[in-house]
């Protein structure tokens, strides 16, 4: 009889993470996070269930700018909605969910690193990656993998983030860019929003731009012509996901043609290097993705790789 192991696997999460609401016309809304619940419970997949902390401030400022924090918790309004760019706002709850979504992939790599969990999801919103260092943008507010990257680089010399959201992950390259110890490896549509990605391309930040219109088959040739390589060679102790399902086919986001079986295929092969270097750890936090079935069964398509042995 065929043995089936599985890793050790947590979904984080947060009450708070469902509040923020930037308006019923705003496609980043809280069903996003229900989606994914719903599909994981109804799926009998095991996994433990942690409740996201508050970030330390101190975590935050790993990789944003004191003046950017204070910012941000000086914007939180008492009622209504405030803009912070034209795609991004915050309502009274909004700063709560940003330091749960951060503290989140925080407690996810302390409990990595400890050996209580092989594997988490992050199910938290508001998304990161768009976030820099010194600026909000693309319903980014805190880059949440960056701050779980910068934090895990306190115990260890060298993580990777995997990012296969549609859009460039600008954010986390500009956070990064100058830190030998972080490798990214992304795809994603080009020419699109942020349109950043092409240039400053290195053995450390892999981005592989694909056009519109490109589905599972270029994604699976970028990552084994470039992805696979370059992890194999850097090492990483650690691997983070960036894990937007906005590339999928039935999302009108973007022109990608993604379908549920090309994330789970990617995910198998990046646990397959997590299993050569990271003692098998890898923590993905939920980035865009905004047609709700499709969400659902593509991020259930990871978690469920990521949860093998
Ligand atoms: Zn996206």
């Amino acid at each position: 009889m065929l043995e089936w192991s599985m890793k050790r696997l947590a979904v984080v999460s947060h009450p708070d993470c469902l509040l923020h609401d930037m308006g019923p016309w705003h496609p980043e809304r809280p069903e996003r996070i229900s989606a994914i619940m719903d599909a994981l419970e109804k799926s009998g997949i095991a996994f433990s269930r942690l409740e996201a902390p508050l970030v330390a401030r101190e975590a935050l400022l790993r990789v944003h700018s004191e003046a950017y924090v204070q910012e941000i918790e000086s914007a939180s309004p008492e009622s209504g909605l405030i803009q912070l760019d034209p795609d991004t706002a915050m309502n009274p709850h909004t700063l709560d969910a940003a330091r749960r979504a951060s503290g989140a992939v925080v407690l996810a790599v302390d409990k990595a690193l400890s050996g209580e969990i092989d594997a988490a999801f992050c199910n938290v919103r508001p998304p990161g990656h768009h976030a820099t260092r010194n600026r909000a943008m693309g319903f980014c507010i805190y880059n949440n993998v960056a701050v779980g990257a910068a934090h895990a680089l306190q115990k260890l010399d060298r993580v990777a983030i995997v990012d296969f959201d549609v859009h460039h992950g600008n954010g986390t390259e500009d956070i990064f860019k100058d830190n030998d110890r972080v490798m990214m490896a992304s795809i994603f549509q080009h020419p699109y929003y942020p349109y950043s990605g092409i240039e400053g391309r290195s053995e450390r930040m892999v981005n592989i731009p694909l056009p519109m219109g490109s589905g599972g088959q270029a994604l699976r040739e970028a990552v084994e012509k470039y992805w696979i390589p370059a992890l194999d060679a850097f090492e990483p102790q650690l691997i983070f996901f960036s894990a937007g399902f906005d590339a999928h086919v039935r999302d009108e986001m973007a022109g990608l043609l993604f379908v549920e079986e090309d994330y789970a295929w990617v995910t198998g092969k990046i646990r397959e290097i997590a299993g050569k270097h990271s003692m098998g750890r890898m923590v993905s936090t939920l980035e865009g993705g905004y047609e709700l079935d499709s969400l659902a069964r593509s991020a259930l398509a990871h978690i469920m790789e990521l949860a093998k042995g």
